[in-house]
C-alpha cells in the first residue's frame, strides 16, 4: 500500500498546533488546553481535503515547553515527526513573534530538508499581521498568517497545500507487500514473535549509541505472501533510560502504525486486562484507519481448558466495545503454535480493507438497513437517508446522503456500521461511516483505480 502523504504541524508549545489540527479536521478531536503539553493521543488523523487523502500529524504534546528545545528527547520527537512528513507546517505565534525556541526548532526542521511552509497563527487581528517581514528571518520564506480559532486564512493555507500535494499523490496504488506493526506493552512477547517470523535472532541487538534514525524494517515471505515488519528497532531490548519516556514511545508507536497496513496488538495471556497503553494504541489504530488483529501471546504457558480462549475474548470484547468484531488469535511465539493462523488473520484483514463492496451489494445493504430500522427522529422530524455509496477503499468508507448530516443519531451510525461489518465481512477493519448533504457517487471502477480519491483530472486508463 502506498503511504498517504503526511503533513506534520510542528512548532513550540502553545502556538496553536492542536487548534489548527482540529480546525482542519472540522471537528474537535484533540484536547486543546492552555497548559502546554496536554495533547497526548489524538494527534494523528487521516484527513481528506479537496480529493486528497493525507495523514495529518499534530506534534502538540510531544514538544513539551519544560524541556530544552535542544534536549535529546525533543530532538528525537522532531526527528520522528519530520522523517514521516512530506510537508511540514512550521507554526509560530504571530502575537509573541519569533522566540529563541522557534529559532532552535526551525533549525532542526531545516536540517531535514523537507518542504516547509511557515504559518503564523493567532493572526486574526490586522495588527497581528504587521510583523510579516520579521518572520522572514526564520529563513522559511513568507509566512501564511492564519487563525486556527477564528478560521482566518485557512482557505489560503489549503490553497498552498493543494499546490504542495498534487491530487495524484493521494492516489491509491496497491503493492504486494503487507506491512505489519507489532505493538504491545513491554514483555508482551513482541521480539519473540518477530524472531519467530524472521526465523532468526535479529532483534536482540544492542542499540548503536548516538543513532536516532533507528527505524528498521524486516521482510519475510510466508506462503507466497510478502510481509514487512515495520520498526523492528522499536522492539530492541534497550536500557530503559530516556527512550521510554511516555511521549517518545507514543510517537514511536504512532509512526509504526502509520507505516503499516495491519497492526498486531499483542496482549499477554499471563497478564490481567488491557493496560491504558494498549487502549491508546487501539484508538490510534482506529484513527489512522488501519486494520487490527489482537494476538493473545504466550498461549503455551497459560493453564487453560477448552473454554479459556472464548472467556478471554468475551471479556475483552465486553470491556472494550471497539473490539466487538476484531479478530483474536491465541498463539505462542516460543513454540510457534498458531503463528500461521495469526498471519492468515492478518491477510484476511488486509484483504477486507481493500475490498470493493460492489454498487449492487451496497444498494441492497442500504435497503435492508432501512427496512430493518428507520433513523430515529431528530427535533420531532424524520431524518431521511436517500442514498448510500462506498466512497473509499482502505479503509472502506460508506457515505450516506441526507439533508441533515448532523442529526443522524450515533446509535443509528453504529447500527449501519455493524450491519455492514457483518454483511461484507469487514471484521478488524476501521470501517468509516459518513453522512453528507451531497453524495458524489463512485463507480466500482473508480474505486478500483483510485481507492476513492478521484483526482481533479483523472488520467486516462
Ligand atoms: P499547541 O500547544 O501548539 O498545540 O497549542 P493549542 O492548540 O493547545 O493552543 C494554545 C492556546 O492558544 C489555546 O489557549 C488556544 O485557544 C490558543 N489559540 C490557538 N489558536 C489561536 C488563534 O488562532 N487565535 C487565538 N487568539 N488563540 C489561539
Ligand atoms: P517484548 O518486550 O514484547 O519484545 O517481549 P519478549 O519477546 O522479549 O518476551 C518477554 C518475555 O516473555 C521473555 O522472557 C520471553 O521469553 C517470554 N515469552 C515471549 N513469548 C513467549 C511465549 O510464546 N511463550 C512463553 N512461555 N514465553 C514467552
Amino acid at each position: 500500500m502506498t503511504q498517504r502523504p503526511c503533513i506534520a504541524i510542528v512548532g513550540r508549545a502553545n502556538v496553536g498546533k492542536s487548534s489548527l489540527f482540529n480546525r482542519l479536521l472540522g471537528h474537535r478531536v484533540a484536547v486543546v488546553h492552555d497548559r502546554p503539553g496536554v495533547t497526548r493521543d489524538r494527534h494523528f488523523r487521516e484527513w481528506e481535503f479537496d480529493g486528497r487523502r493525507v495523514d495529518l500529524v499534530d506534534t502538540g504534546g510531544f514538544i513539551d515547553e519544560s524541556l530544552d528545545p535542544l534536549a535529546d528527547q525533543v530532538r528525537k520527537q522532531i526527528d520522528l515527526a519530520l522523517d514521516a512528513a512530506d510537508v511540514v507546517l512550521f507554526m509560530i505565534d504571530a502575537r509573541t513573534g519569533i522566540t529563541y525556541d522557534d529559532i532552535q526548532l526551525a533549525r532542526a526542521v531545516q536540517r531535514k530538508g523537507k518542504t516547509v511552509q511557515l504559518i503564523a497563527n493567532k493572526a486574526e487581528r490586522p495588527q497581528d499581521r504587521e510583523a510579516i517581514g520579521e518572520w522572514m528571518k526564520l529563513g522559511m520564506g513568507p509566512a501564511a498568517p492564519v487563525s486556527a480559532t477564528a478560521g482566518y486564512g485557512l482557505d489560503g493555507l489549503c490553497e498552498i497545500l493543494r499546490r504542495l500535494i498534487p491530487a495524484s499523490r493521494g492516489k491509491y496504488v496497491p503493492d504486494e507487500k503487507l506491512r505489519i506493526a507489532i505493538l504491545g506493552r513491554p514483555n508482551a512477547g513482541k521480539s519473540t514473535l518477530v524472531n519467530r517470523l524472521l526465523g532468526e535472532d535479529r532483534m536482540i541487538v544492542s542499540p548503536v549509541p548516538g543513532t536516532t534514525r533507528d527505524s528498521i524494517d524486516a521482510e519475510f515471505i510466508w506462503q507466497g505472501h510478502h510481509f514487512q515488519v515495520t520498526d523492528t528497532a522499536g522492539l530492541r531490548k534497550k536500557a530503559r533510560v530516556n527512550d521510554d519516556v511516555e511521549y517518545y514511545s507514543n510517537m514511536r508507536s504512532l509512526e509504526s502504525i502509520r507505516r503499516s497496513d495491519v497492526v498486531i496488538l499483542l496482549v499477554d495471556s499471563l497478564e490481567e486486562g488491557l493496560p491504558e497503553q494498549d487502549l491508546r494504541i487501539l484508538r490510534q489504530v482506529e484513527e489512522a484507519g488501519k486494520g487490527l488483529v489482537v494476538a493473545i501471546s504466550k498461549w503455551d504457558a497459560l493453564e487453560k481448558d477448552h473454554k479459556t480462549f472464548d472467556i478471554l475474548c468475551k471479556g475483552m470484547r465486553q470491556r472494550i466495545p471497539a473490539l466487538a468484531e476484531t479478530p483474536m488469535v491465541a498463539f505462542s511465539g516460543l513454540t510457534g503454535q498458531r503463528v500461521p493462523r495469526l498471519l492468515e488473520s492478518v491477510l484476511a484483514v488486509r484483504e477486507a480493507s481493500m475490498k470493493i463492496l460492489g454498487r449492487e451489494n451496497v444498494i441492497a445493504y442500504f435497503k435492508e438497513c432501512l427496512d430493518a430500522h428507520s433513523p430515529p427522529y431528530a427535533h420531532g422530524r424524520p431524518v431521511i437517508l436517500t442514498r448510500c455509496c462506498q466512497v473509499h477503499v482502505n479503509p472502506p468508507m460508506l457515505a450516506f446522503e441526507t439533508d441533515s448530516p448532523d442529526l443522524v443519531a450515533e446509535s443509528y451510525r453504529r447500527f449501519l456500521r455493524s450491519r455492514a461489518i457483518d454483511r461484507f465481512g469487514l471484521a478488524g477493519i476501521p470501517l468509516r461511516i459518513s453522512f453528507r448533504k451531497k453524495l458524489e457517487l463512485r463507480t466500482d471502477e473508480d474505486l478500483a483505480r483510485f481507492g476513492g480519491d478521484v483526482p481533479e483530472s483523472a488520467p486516462e486508463a
